[in-house]
């Protein structure tokens, strides 16, 4: 039996992991895939204080896995499939075999959501990507799309713009989501076309993708923009499937849990993108981490 276990290897449950091995627990995070979770793909994570020249998200992630290792801090590559979270023995049913432990912090993150449009399955991995850092490289010197109006379709277009010919930016509305120095530096490029109050309807092609239609909100007008690949970055979903029949979670499927991480559960916290949060970034990430390990160590220690 484990004193903690962490479901999500990304900078949350990584950071809850640190707090909890060095504060005395015995800590296990599982994770389904590599451990870094979603910021593995971001390219420069410029906005983390303490690196003023910004550091890849790969090489964060590295790092902190290697802290939490040298920690003593079991990594274990299965995915959580069930769990039992009431009482003081709590259960974590994986594809292989089933942990149980005393507190869980849950750090599962979300995963990109998709449009629901005709052609985007089929084009999947074919000129369809949810990441630009991933696969941009593949565009070079052609002309791509970027699907969104938040943080990541704006740091996608300005990325993919260093290198594809031409990059259309398609919102559906005429405002941003996105942080304004985001928009305006998209704004001094000259290779970024914004292409605004459109929703997309179609992604075509032959063997290769060739197109992306969109509509005018206002005209119903639907034009067809030539394009190789097509990036979307609509926002996120929440990997909460599993505990909705015990953790209370919001409409849409973030995990209620404030500032102190706790849930409705006693020894059940949530860290990272996956709690109710107004901003869902890697520093508010490692936080929740940190304040979740802290208050798994009070909860076994009977502290509070
Ligand atoms: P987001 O902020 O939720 O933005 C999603 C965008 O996709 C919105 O503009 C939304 O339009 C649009 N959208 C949603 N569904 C759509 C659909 N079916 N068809 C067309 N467009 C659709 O998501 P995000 O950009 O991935 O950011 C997620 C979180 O990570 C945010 O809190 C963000 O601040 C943070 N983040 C921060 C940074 C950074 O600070 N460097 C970088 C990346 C992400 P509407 O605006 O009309 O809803």
């Amino acid at each position: 039996m484990f004193d903690v276990l962490i479901l999500g290897g990304g900078p949350a449950g990584l950071t809850a992991a640190i707090y909890a091995q060095r504060a005395g627990l015995d800590s296990a995070v599982l994770e389904k895939n590599a451990a870094g979770g979603q910021i593995t793909t971001t390219h420069l994570l410029e906005n983390y204080p303490g690196f003023p020249e910004g550091i890849s998200g790969y090489d964060f992630s590295m790092d902190l896995l290697k802290q939490a290792e040298r920690f003593g801090v079991s990594f274990i590559q299965e995915e959580a499939v069930k769990v039992s979270l009431e009482g003081e023995v709590k259960s974590v049913v994986t594809d292989r075999n089933t942990y149980e432990a005393r507190t869980v912090i849950i750090a599962c993150g979300v995963s990109p959501r998709e449009l629901g449009i005709k052609g985007e399955e089929e084009f999947r991995g074919m000129g369809v990507s949810y990441c630009a850092t991933c696969d941009g490289a593949f565009f070079r010197g052609l002309p791509v799309a970027v699907v969104g109006g938040g943080d990541t379709a704006l740091e996608d277009a300005l990325y993919l713009s260093d290198m594809a010919s031409e990059v259309y930016l398609i919102h559906r509305r005429n405002e941003f989501r996105a942080q304004s120095y985001l928009v305006e530096k998209a704004r001094e490029k000259e290779n970024i076309h914004f292409v605004l109050n459109c929703v997309p309807v179609e992604i075509a092609g032959g063997f290769d993708l060739e197109k992306i239609a969109v509509e005018d909100k206002e005209t119903h007008e639907i034009r067809a923009l030539d394009v190789a690949g097509v990036f979307i970055a609509a926002g996120q979903i929440p990997h909460t499937e599993i505990f909705k029949d015990s953790v209370e979670t919001d409409k849409a499927g973030y995990i209620i849990a404030g500032e102190s991480t706790e849930t409705n559960i006693p020894g059940v916290y949530a860290a990272g993108d996956v709690r109710v949060k107004t901003l869902r970034q890697v520093v508010t990430a490692v936080a929740d981490g940190a304040v979740a390990g802290t208050n798994a160590y009070n909860y076994i220690k009977g502290i509070r």
